[in-house]
């Protein structure tokens, strides 16, 4: 498949990348790993009169910085393998560390990145659901300044994000995990490295005398965009973790708080099976993962 013909900037500087945004506009895609955008343009899903490659900035952008109180912050040009073997995410981000062995395989790891994985906003990609789940602030900067926005707000839809044609995303930050916290990741896949048919992010706190004090659940790939169970976490608050209480949270996640549809790799009943069992799961992983 060839894509249909387009202009190609290479900016060297970030500068010159807002400007070639802000005057070529909608006819304009950036290009950063490329992993989702050239596939999408060679079957001509996507037809960018001009792609404006970012790659140059990656000194300046792909970073992952811990910040004083313990957080993180991550450029946006930082590629998938970088978080994968960092120290600094295995420290600090549990989650994210869980996270990216599920994604793709080694070859796309190497080229992807955070910030087109945030802005490409696939309902089965894992980054986005990390974003929600962390409730990340993404810094947008255009040739007209810089915003934030929280992760949660980010998500409008399928594929749909809350970034105007001439924005980009710059950084990615994370607050650090209260004490006495736990996560736990799990998905399903036809095979590893495929997109996850469904999976459940689960960050969970204890309060010193062991019941649960914050529990925040997110489903992967069962609607347009990452879906909190807000009623499975509520569910668990102020109660001690056992498997009958995970059972219950599990339950109301699937039969209440999610909205999967038919598609050709999984029925919508089975999707809402696999958030049942899978949410039990992260759960478990999760508190088991408290460090005391
Ligand atoms: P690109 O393809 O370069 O860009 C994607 C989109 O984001 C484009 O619209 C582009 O204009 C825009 N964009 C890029 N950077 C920015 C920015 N900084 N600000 C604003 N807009 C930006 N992903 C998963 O999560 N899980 C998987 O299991 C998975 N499996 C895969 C399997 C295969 C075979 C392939 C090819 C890809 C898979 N991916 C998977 C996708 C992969 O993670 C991509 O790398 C990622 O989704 C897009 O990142 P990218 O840097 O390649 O972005």
């Amino acid at each position: 498949m060839k894509p249909a013909p387009f202009d190609y900037v290479v900016p060297d500087s970030l500068t010159a990348v807002l400007a070639a945004l802000s005057q070529h506009g909608d006819e304009a895609k950036l290009l950063a790993g490329g992993q989702s955008l050239i596939p999408a343009m060679n079957f001509r899903l996507a037809r960018p009169g001009v792609l404006v490659d970012i790659n140059r900035l990656e000194g300046e952008l792909g970073y992952i910085k811990a910040t004083a109180d313990g957080g993180l912050r991550l450029g946006a040009l930082t590629r998938h393998y970088q978080m994968e073997r960092s120290p600094l995410v295995a420290q600090h981000d549990p989650l994210l560390w869980q996270m990216m062995p599920h994604i793709a395989h080694p070859q796309i790891r190497n080229r992807g990145t955070l910030g087109g994985s945030l802005a490409h906003a696939d309902p089965a990609a894992e980054l986005p659901l990390w974003a929600v789940a962390r409730q990340a602030t993404l810094t947008i900067q255009s040739s007209g300044g810089s915003r934030q926005v929280a992760a949660p707000d980010f998500f409008t839809g399928l594929f749909a994000t809350d970034l105007a044609a001439d924005e980009m995303v710059t950084e990615i930050a994370v607050a650090p995990l209260p004490p006495r916290s736990g996560t736990g990741f799990v998905e399903m896949a036809r095979r590893h490295g495929d997109y996850a048919l469904a999976g459940v992010a689960a960050i969970v706190t204890l309060a010193t005398d062991g019941t649960c004090a914050a529990a925040r659940l997110v489903c992967l790939n069962v609607g347009e965009v990452p879906l909190v169970a807000e009623q499975a976490g509520a569910v668990l608050l102020g109660r001690r973790p056992t498997a009958h209480l995970f059972a219950a949270a599990a339950e109301l996640a699937a039969r209440e708080e999610i909205d999967p549809t038919d598609d050709i790799h999984a029925s919508a009943a089975y999707k809402r099976h696999l958030i049942k069992v899978l949410t039990q799961r992260a759960l478990v992983q999760a508190f088991e993962a408290v460090k005391n």
